[in-house]
């Protein structure tokens, strides 16, 4: 049996001093574990801080069990544990032990409150390969269990791409929200093509980070890095101003260009977004028709009732809705007979194969034909050539957005884009 872990957490004073010690009479390589179990919190919230507290000390109490005698368990924080387990002859021992460790705490969180799986992670860094110095060993155990549920393992052992991973992320998060202040984030604008005439409808408005000319980070890594650090609702309202006072200066007389925002679930279901998208509209005196948000089906799931009453309002007031990354999420049939929406957007990942996927080519066909009985129409975005436009317009498809048009353009680019764009784009078979 291991040294007991305290109840209580162990200054981090005394957790060096434990590596420290361990560092000394190890034979062998050492391994200090990081056992990092994520949902605390939300069991504490969930069954009380008492239950919170009964299931660590139960759990310090069934690992010191487990280990050997010359083992030591340690609690350092909320929900953390760190284990010493000396004398091991290789790593594959390091992750023998980190596997048994990673079972019991499963086990005992599971036996203890019945709830979801537990979310346990274990991060491992190795004496003397990962560091010599006690602080740097703990500092990258715990830099392997951030990096463990970063890319979804239970168990890690630390390697460079954990700093990399995991610092860049926490140092993306700050930096985002000063990004907003300082003006670098850009709104640009990909075109949305009307198939059958061939010709400019609208553009979807794409976030950018950009800082001396070059992108910081993707949408897909710095959107969800928003919602997580609360600025999601600050840089929606940007994009949103943004979008509506550019496209103000689209040649709208001629064209009709509607503007379309992408609006992430959190936003929908906050209390202040009708009323954001109202002033917004009101501040640039832009004409509620050519404004489309996109939401996920995922908006709708949290609290349908919620949702809908809020789509129903943003209609009334003359908005469009569309119905985003279609085909990805959980729609029932039952969906299309109260769904508020105006315009289906078939996910990229079926339109980019569909040519080379029978059953692609079949979702996206399916989709088309399920939205006209229900006057929805029909974006297909990701369309990356000519045949892929083609096979498009013969399914009977309404409009088309991707890379064969163009990427997300800069407003000056795309205004530019739009000038030419009667020539510029490139014909299919039937829309030529
Ligand atoms: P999305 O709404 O599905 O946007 C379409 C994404 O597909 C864009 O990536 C676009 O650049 C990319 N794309 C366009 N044409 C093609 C094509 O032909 N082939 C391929 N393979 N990709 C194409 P982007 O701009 O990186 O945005 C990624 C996601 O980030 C968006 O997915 C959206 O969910 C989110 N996002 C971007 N801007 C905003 C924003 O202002 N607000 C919010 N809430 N989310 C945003
Ligand atoms: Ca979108
Ligand atoms: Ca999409």
């Amino acid at each position: 049996m291991a040294a007991m872990a305290e109840p209580l957490r162990a200054s981090f004073h005394d957790v060096l001093e434990s590596v420290r010690a361990a560092v000394e009479r190890s034979r062998g390589l050492l391994a200090l574990l990081v056992v990092d179990i994520g949902d605390l919190p939300a069991l504490e919230t969930r069954f009380g801080l008492e239950a919170g507290e009964t299931l660590v000390a139960r759990l310090a109490q069934r690992l010191a069990f487990a280990m050997r005698e010359c083992d030591e368990v340690l609690r350092i924080g909320d929900g953390r544990f760190c284990v010493l387990v000396g004398a091991l002859q290789n790593r594959g021992h390091a992750v023998l032990a980190a596997e048994k460790i990673w079972r019991l705490t499963d086990e005992t969180i599971a036996d203890a409150v019945t709830a979801d799986r537990p979310d346990v992670r274990i991060g491992i860094a190795i004496h003397p390969a990962h560091a010599d110095e006690p602080r740097e060993l703990l500092r990258r155990a715990q830099l392997a269990a951030a990096g463990a549920r970063e890319r979804g393992e239970r168990l890690l052992i630390y390697d460079e791409g954990c700093d990399v991973q995991v610092l860049r992320r926490w140092e993306l998060k700050e930096l985002f929200a000063a990004a907003l202040e300082a003006g670098e984030i850009e709104m640009h604008y990909q075109p949305k093509i009307r198939i059958a005439e061939a010709r400019p409808a609208g553009a979807e408005a794409l976030m950018r980070w950009i800082r001396d000319g070059r992108a910081v980070a993707t949408p897909d890594e710095f959107i969800p890095l928003a919602e997580e650090a609360g600025v999601i609702q600050s840089a929606t309202w940007y994009a949103l101003n943004v979008a509506l006072r550019q496209a103000s200066e689209w040649p709208a007389a001629t064209l009709a260009l509607d503007v379309a925002v992408n609006i992430t679930p959190g936003v929908l279901h906050h209390r202040e977004f009708n009323h954001m998208v109202e002033s917004a509209l009101r501040a640039w005196n832009f004409p509620s028709e050519r404004l489309t948000l996109e939401i996920t089906e995922g908006a709708l799931i949290v609290d349908p009732e919620e949702a809908m009453a809020k789509l129903h309002c943003l209609r009334d007031l003359g908005v469009r809705i569309a119905i985003d990354d279609f085909g990805t999420g959980y729609s029932s049939l039952s969906y299309f007979k109260k769904i508020p929406a105006d315009e289906l957007k078939i996910d990229k990942s079926f339109v980019t194969r569909m040519l080379t996927d029978e059953a692609d080519e079949r979702i996206v066909r399916t989709i088309v034909g399920l939205a006209r009985p229900f006057h929805l129409s029909v974006v297909a975005e990701g369309v990356e050539d000519g045949a892929t436009l083609a096979a498009l317009a013969e399914m009977g498809c309404d409009y088309a957005q991707g890379f064969h048009f163009a990427p997300a353009l800069p407003q000056r680019d795309f205004l530019e884009w739009l000038d030419g764009a009667m020539e510029t784009i490139p014909p299919t078979d039937q829309c030529a």
